[in-house]
């Protein structure tokens, strides 16, 4: 059987700097870990695109969602699939007060800053399924 990929999902998110944080966290990891992470819209999967859904119950799926409405995570469930993890943005951002992003289209140097720390413990724990899944 073919090794499976993880499927990154953020939240639309776009009225919201903490929704680009999102994104671009998301694009982040599939950057870095090219060939093993990529996304699929999260608006095929909620107009229920037959092709997305199987997508996302045949490989590692995470959600990435800006705020406490989880619209990533609900989705996803609605779609059959329980993210193997699941993170919010608010909650690094409180956990990271120098970090602010400043702008829902640039968000700034402090909103990058987030996106790098966000990143990071995402592909930490990316990494840790994998060994586990070896055991
Ligand atoms: S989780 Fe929050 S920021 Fe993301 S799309 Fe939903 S309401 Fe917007």
């Amino acid at each position: 059987m073919r090794d499976k990929k993880f499927i990154i999902i953020p939240c639309s998110g776009i009225g919201k700097p903490i929704g680009t944080v999102a994104r671009e966290t998301a694009y982040e990891i599939i950057k870095q870990k090219s060939g093993t992470a990529e996304t699929v819209c999260l608006a095929l999967l909620t107009s229920g695109d037959k092709m997305a859904i199987k997508k996302i119950n045949d490989n590692y799926c995470i959600t990435l969602d800006g705020c406490a409405k989880h619209c990533a995570q609900k989705n996803t469930e609605a779609c059959g699939k329980t993210p193997d993890k699941s993170y919010m943005i608010l909650k690094f951002a409180a956990e990271n007060r120098e970090m602010k992003p400043e702008g829902m289209v640039d968000i700034g140097e402090g909103g990058r800053a987030l996106v790098k720390t966000v990143s990071k413990k995402i592909i930490s724990d990316m990494d840790e399924i994998l060994q586990n899944e070896k055991k």
